[in-house]
């Protein structure tokens, strides 16, 4: 029996034998647009139990049944890694979501700074963005997208045993390579700051400044856009600290 090139994520405890329900709009894609039939099997995971072979068991246009047959692959962590962004553009925004799922993000936090451009976000949105992404990279986490926070109110109440890259633009002349502050600040929880279009305020700036926790790093000699920051940033984190070299 062929497996189906398409990974689903559902939110059902998962086992062999488990039967797993469908929503409607999980029952339209795989049946309607994806043309799946009875006894087709396709990789599901649910976050918490790995990732299980599944085959189709009941396939109508509106609900559908899944019966769990096996795992086939473990549930693998991602770092405890933090993605703390101020919001832009929509687009942009859903991209920054998008590439922080697929590079291991395992909190993704949206934080209204004093210039950030957007003061609202679509939570259930942008973590169905980070499912998406989720299915499409072989991960068997989501990351959970949190509401968003001022980042004042988030810095007043900062766990003491997380660290901060803070990436801070004013930093594009000659100083540490970002990759060697990492490395001497260690391994252990971590959160990524990226500031929004307008950049950080100088309040803002010297208040991370002043965190014992907090590292200013550069991310080289040109400003990037906020959504190209995040991307290069937690790339470097991945590769200094996380889990790229296993
Ligand atoms: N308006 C700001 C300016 O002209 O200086 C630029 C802000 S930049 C578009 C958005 C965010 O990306 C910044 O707040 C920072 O967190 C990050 N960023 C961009 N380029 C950076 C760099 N070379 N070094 C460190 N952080 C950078």
């Amino acid at each position: 029996m062929a497996v189906a090139k398409i990974r689903l994520f559902l939110e059902h405890p998962m086992g062999a034998g488990q039967t797993l329900p469908l929503t409607k709009e999980q029952a339209h894609y795989l049946f309607g647009v994806m043309r799946l039939a009875v006894g087709d099997r396709l990789p599901v995971f649910n976050g918490r139990d790995g990732e299980w072979l599944a085959e189709v068991a009941e396939a109508g246009k509106r609900a559908g049944t899944l019966a769990c047959l096996e795992q086939t692959a473990p549930l693998r962590l991602p770092p405890d890694l933090w993605l703390l962004f101020a919001p832009i553009k929509k687009e942009r925004t859903d991209f920054i979501v998008e590439k922080s799922a697929e590079l291991g993000a395992a909190r993704i936090v949206p934080v209204q700074t004093e210039f950030t451009n957007s003061g609202r976000v679509n939570r259930d949105r942008l973590q169905a963005h980070a499912v998406e992404a989720a299915e499409q990279c072989g991960g068997t986490c989501v990351p959970e997208v949190a509401d968003l926070a001022r980042l004042s109110d988030i810095l007043a109440d900062w766990p003491h045993d997380r660290q901060i890259m803070f990436c801070d633009e004013t930093l594009t002349g000659e100083t540490i390579p970002a990759r060697q502050v990492l490395a001497e600040a260690g391994r252990g929880p971590w959160a990524v700051l990226i500031g929004p279009e307008g950049g950080f305020s100088e309040a803002e700036r010297e208040r991370l400044h002043a965190l014992p926790n907090a590292h200013a790093v550069s991310l080289g000699p040109r400003i990037l856009r906020a959504d190209t920051a995040a991307v290069a940033a937690l790339a470097l984190w991945q590769d200094v600290l996380g889990d790229w070299h296993g």
